[in-house]
């Protein structure tokens, strides 16, 4: 059996062990298929760059799988692997942690103007009162989408004094309150603008639909406190971007932390010119354990169950 992976570099090295040991024949090229003869491949082993649409597959005449390490499948043409027979392994919840602890870090960077304050050092400057800022202690936490992410955002900030509110649609009050892991408790709101106007941290961790696109807009940000910040690590769309910008170079809002952005690279995006803003480049699951996370727990889902 032989396995193309197509994102070379990019796989860790344990992933493509685990394969070699169960006897298949390991193959590497890069994430444009457009010229690689794919027919004598039986699994395709893919990240995040490579397109799996209609036309990869008409070419891939013996593919039975294809492994995603990740999570997201919205590369892949999933209804056209129904059609084939083709089964789809990936690896959900692999990079949760890494995604949790990073809106973490832009809570704290946000909050005590982290890249501001090593900025000003830099440039050999020592205005320490320029830098009265935020702690997080009594603060309410207002987490939209109460799924892996937002759970473990919650859970790992349970040490602090802090409230939590939760707005997510689709789950039961008991499915976000009775949760023994988030040591503080969490209130379950039904209604987002509920949510936004009593939180002074805002963090958001829903997928983008169409549904949630511009979830997070002018009006919604008229709500927030003067002093309450933003985290977006979910997906750009998700925040009207043009109007965060304006609501943080007029100071309507204390600051931002965002992580991923409507166009990515946000070349045309004012947040960069923000002072309030800390951005960082979709590197939420950048992380080394991530990363081997992702790569073998998808080979492990294909091995667990794939049959020849
Ligand atoms: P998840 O599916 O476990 O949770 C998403 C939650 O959002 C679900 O509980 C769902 O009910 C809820 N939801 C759906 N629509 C909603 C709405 N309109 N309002 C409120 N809640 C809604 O997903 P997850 O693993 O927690 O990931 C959350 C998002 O984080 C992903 O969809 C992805 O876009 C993003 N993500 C980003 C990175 C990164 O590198 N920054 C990495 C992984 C995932």
């Amino acid at each position: 059996m032989k396995v193309l992976v197509t994102e070379k570099g990019k796989i860790h090295e344990e992933a493509i062990e685990l394969l070699r040991n169960k006897g298949f024949e390991v193959e590497f090229t890069e994430p444009d298929l457009s010229n690689v003869n794919l027919s004598d491949y039986d699994v395709l082993f893919i990240r995040t760059y490579t397109k799996v649409d209609k036309n990869i597959l008409d070419r891939a005449k013996k593919l039975k799988a294809i492994i995603r390490a990740g999570v997201g499948l919205d590369n892949i043409d999933l209804e056209e692997c129904k059609i084939r027979n083709i089964k789809v392994y990936h690896s959900p919840g692999s990079n949760a942690n890494a995604v949790a602890t990073h809106t973490i870090a832009l809570i704290f960077a946000v909050l005590r103007r982290m890249p501001e304050a090593d900025k000003h050092v830099r440039d050999g400057k020592w205005d320490r009162e320029e830098f009265l800022s935020h702690e997080l202690d009594g603060k309410v936490v207002g987490i939209i989408g109460f799924g892996a992410i937002g759970r473990l955002v919650a859970k790992k900030l349970s040490g602090f004094d802090v409230k939590f509110l939760a707005y997510d649609p689709y789950l039961t009050r008991e499915q976000v309150e009775d949760s023994e892991e988030v040591r503080r408790g969490v209130k379950k709101l039904e209604n987002l603008h509920e949510l936004i106007k009593a939180s002074d941290i805002i963090t958001i961790h829903v997928p983008l639909m169409p549904e949630t696109r511009h979830l997070i807009g002018d009006k919604e940000l008229g709500m927030m406190k003067p002093h309450a910040i933003l985290i977006n690590t979910s997906r750009g769309g998700v925040v009207d971007e043009k109007a965060l910008t304006e609501y943080l170079n007029n100071k309507k809002i204390y600051g931002a932390g965002i992580d991923v952005f409507e166009e990515e690279p946000p070349r045309s995006s004012e947040l960069i010119a923000s002072g309030s803003s800390v951005l960082t480049p979709h590197t939420g699951s950048m992380t080394h354990q991530a990363h081997r996370n992702m790569c073998v727990q998808a080979v492990e889902s294909f091995l667990k169950d794939f049959k020849a």
